[in-house]
């Protein structure tokens, strides 16, 4: 079992479905990483937070184990998004983005961390990303990044900087499409791998996920839930699937990185099924193993 590490947004996040809005609710990209981790191998929490983040979001995660010595607790207003969806959840239309205390936050990646050897670099600005990764003492084994729209257009040099120096990409469809500036699916993500990362993984929301490594690729469908409530933090807490089992298992050879999509695939279900980190807050590890073989079934094709 191998430690990892995740650098990105710790937020508050307000978020209309069509079956529901929450206020200010717990989220980010790095929570529902950690989080979803968690339930893996240990995971170490590298990020910022403002004086008003509300401490039991903070007991939260410990209970969880996240070691959070290197979640700063910063002058000022921490990071908040709204967003919402329509009737076809797999879009979110983002309202507003504060950065707050991320607009000028310096990671430090204390000594003990800098060997870790799996990293994610959860969505946040890639020149945090970048220096985060300039922090580790040796190339990790595995670093992971995921980004988002914001980001592809506010500062895509910084992100192709970063992208050239990672060995996975876990990127939504329509973000694939924007960065690759290509509309199809497939040589899109051609596209990506030529950026930099051996290995890309699209995310698909209800239709799954697609994986390219080395020129082959992987599909794995999405649960078939019929109650979906809000899609925040599915991407998130599809990479803290697909990370933990790797950390977990301490390899990255192709046949772990195929059964760590389906771990991602049943992370994410179980996030979607309710707002915020609700639903992974009342999971228990056995649903955990129950979903991976519901999948295995799924997934079965008969000779
Ligand atoms: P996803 O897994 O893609 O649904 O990510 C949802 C999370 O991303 C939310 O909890 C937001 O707080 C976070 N988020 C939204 N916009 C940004 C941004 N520009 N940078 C970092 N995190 C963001």
């Amino acid at each position: 079992m191998a430690d990892l590490l995740v650098v990105g947004s710790v937020a508050l996040d307000t978020v209309e479905t069509p079956f529901g809005k929450v206020r200010e609710v717990l989220g980010g990209a790095a929570t529902y990483f950690s989080y979803a981790a968690s339930f893996f191998t240990p995971v170490h929490l590298v990020g910022v937070v403002g004086e008003d983040f509300p401490e039991e979001h903070l007991r939260l995660l410990k209970d969880r184990g996240v070691d959070l010595a290197g979640l700063q607790v910063a002058r000022g207003r921490t990071f908040r998004w709204t967003g919402q969806y329509g009737y076809d959840l797999n879009e979110a239309r983002t309202l507003d983005t504060q950065l707050n205390v991320f607009a000028d936050f310096r990671p430090a990646v204390t000594a003990d961390l800098r060997g870790v050897p799996f990293l994610f670099l959860a969505n946040i600005d890639p020149e945090i990303q970048l220096d985060v990764l300039r922090q580790m003492r040796a190339r990790p084994r595995l670093v992971a990044l995921d980004t988002m729209n914001f980001w592809i257009q506010g500062k895509r040099q910084a992100l192709l900087r970063v992208l050239a120096e990672v060995d996975v990409v876990t990127i939504n469809d329509g973000e694939a499409r924007q960065l690759a500036q290509e509309p199809n699916l497939v040589k899109a993500a051609r596209a990506i791998a030529a950026m930099g990362p051996k290995t890309v993984v699209v995310k698909r929301g209800e239709y799954g996920a697609l994986m390219i490594a080395d020129g082959s690729f992987f599909i794995v469908p999405a649960y078939p839930l019929e109650s979906v409530y809000d899609p925040t933090g599915a991407g998130d807490t599809f990479a803290g699937g697909f990370m933990g089992h790797l950390a977990a298992q301490d390899r990255v050879d192709g046949a772990t990185m195929r059964r760590a999509l389906v771990y991602g695939s049943v992370m994410a279900s179980f996030t979607v099924e309710d707002f915020s980190l609700n639903r992974l807050i009342r999971l228990a590890p056995a649903e955990i193993s129950e979903r991976f073989a519901e999948f295995q079934d799924l997934m079965r094709l008969p000779v």
